[in-house]
């Protein structure tokens, strides 16, 4: 069989001495696989790439598709993008996964069987960076969430479920406030989950979630999220498992895959030899079930196991009570070399013969373009002043179709009918409507805005109010 080419990167810090360490133990199990070497991070920073990896790297991401990665060390400083998410956004890396295990006693943890696979969407909500100031006072980022987005990652999580003999889903988002956009990943996941009638799912607000996951995460199987609830929530589970210096973790996309340790580059241990290469260890395990080498990912991941059974440990898990033996990178990977065959009588065997989901991913909805209509407009204004002044003085704009129904101030309704202990800034939303049943038209919002620049208001942003097959397409004011 073919050995497939991998490109791998060797990173800063710590990064080269685990790198050199796993790739000696996926040699020795067997890996088929031909790694080409690319230089990221601090090195290329400093030659002024801004993205921390050169062009012609590119290239060999695009041929080989499957990216194992060291830890890198982000400069300080402005002006640096983070090479993650970079890699992530440019290949489309949808799916984060990441998997937290309690090794208890080996590792110490108040909550001992805890397994859990947190699926992140990996490239919307928060994460588009789409930020802007648009007053002294106000910064605001755009949440974008997509109906293919939420389509792609739900699937990958109960098809990750599946492949892995794993028994329930659960969907963590916070749809009892933001109704549109946490809202369609809710109700994708509702649709997505009838076609997995083998899988439990069940839906938790992110609140009670993550402190569930802080206090029970046993109870948990595979957890599907939306970025920055993902974000927050698999280091959660990492840390109350103990395990974040062990964790491995996996960036899924249709075309390209990268596989990288949880934790950093560790600058304060660099080059002494101490490092615990175990996190990358199972970065690559989880690459090699990707490229359908399953059986040698099991052998690897098992005689890992025995070791960690074993009290062979590194100095960051070393505990007199529970270690036998403390050992230095090399060693631990020569320990784990020395058990490949081995099945750990402790903890439970890993078997990896499903294979990867990620063959099946990727498939979306094709959807019937809705019906859109114009209702109206929310004119965004930089303003200082009492809404009592600011009003009247926009209601008396109202003309050509188009009528002002509200201003709200971060949200709340201060006009009509506001309450003056209302805190204000000077950011306002002026939503303007066309009369019940009627459609606005682009002409009549381009000449409200001609009236209120002439009037001297200071618009910032709009946003058009539609429906869309009849569904109102924008939230309400809180209080409206
Ligand atoms: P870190 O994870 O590098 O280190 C935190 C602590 O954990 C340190 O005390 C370190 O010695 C220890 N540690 C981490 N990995 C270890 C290992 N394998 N074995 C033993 N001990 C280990 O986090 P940090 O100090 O916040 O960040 C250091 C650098 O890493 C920063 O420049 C940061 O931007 C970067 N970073 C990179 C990535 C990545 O490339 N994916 C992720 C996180 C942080």
């Amino acid at each position: 069989m073919q050995n497939v080419p991998i490109t791998v990167a060797y990173g800063d810090g710590i990064g080269p001495e685990i790198m050199r360490a796993t790739l000696r133990v996926l040699e020795a199990a067997g890996a088929r696989i031909a790694p080409e070497t690319i230089e990221i991070g601090e090195a290329v920073y400093k030659r002024g790439q801004s993205s921390g990896i050169e062009t012609a790297s590119w290239d060999s991401l695009r041929r080989t598709k499957v990216f194992l990665k060291s830890p890198i060390t982000t400069p300080q400083g402005g002006g640096f993008k983070s090479l993650n998410v970079t890699v992530r956004k440019t290949l489309g890396l949808y799916a984060n996964v990441r998997p937290s295990v309690s090794y208890d006693p080996y590792v110490a943890t108040k909550h001992p069987g805890v397994d859990v696979v947190i699926v992140r969407e990996n490239e919307e909500d928060l994460y588009a960076g789409i930020e802007h100031r648009q007053s002294d006072e106000v910064y605001q980022c755009l949440k974008l969430v997509s109906r293919p987005g939420c389509e792609k990652i739900v699937r990958y999580a109960f098809e990750y479920a599946r492949v892995n003999g794993r028994k329930r889903v659960t969907c963590m988002t916070k749809d009892n406030i933001m109704k549109l956009t946490d809202g369609l990943f809710h109700q994708v996941f509702n649709e997505i989950a009838k076609e997995y009638p083998d899988i439990a799912s069940d839906h938790m607000i992110i609140d009670i979630g993550a402190a569930r996951l802080a206090t029970r995460p046993e109870t948990f199987d595979v957890i599907v999220t939306l970025n920055l609830y993902g974000d927050i929530i698999s280091d959660i589970v990492a840390e109350v498992t103990g395990s974040v210096g062990l964790g491995g973790s996996a960036n899924i996309g249709d075309h390209c895959a990268m596989f990288e340790a949880v934790h950093g580059s560790a600058p304060d241990i660099s080059g002494q030899g101490i490092a615990n290469p175990s996190g990358l260890l199972l970065a690559a395990v989880m690459m090699l079930v990707h490229i359908g080498q399953g059986e040698v990912a099991e052998k690897i991941h098992n005689a890992w196991l025995a070791t960690l059974e074993d009290g062979v440990h590194t100095g960051d898990i070393y505990h007199e009570k529970v270690s036998e033996l403390k050992v230095g990178t090399h060693a631990f990977a020569q320990a784990v070399i020395d058990r490949l065959g081995r099945v750990p009588q402790r903890f439970a065997p890993v078997a990896y013969a499903g294979g990867s989901p990620i063959a099946v991913t990727g498939r979306v909805s094709t959807l019937h373009p809705a019906h859109k209509e114009l209702t109206g407009i929310d004119v965004f204004l930089h303003w200082r002043g009492r809404p009592d002044v600011l009003g009247p003085q926009l209601a008396a704009l109202d003309g050509d179709g188009l009528a002002l129904t509200m201003v709200t101030n971060r949200g709340v309704k201060v006009y009509p009918d506001g309450l003056p202990e209302t805190f204000c800034t000077d950011h306002w939303r002026c939503r303007f409507m066309a009369p019940a049943g009627k459609t606005a038209t682009r002409s009549q919002v381009l000449s409200l805005l001609m009236r209120v620049g002439n009037a001297g208001l200071d618009f910032v942003k709009t946003e058009h109010l539609y429906t869309f097959d009849g569904q109102t397409g924008f939230s309400l004011g809180q209080g409206q």
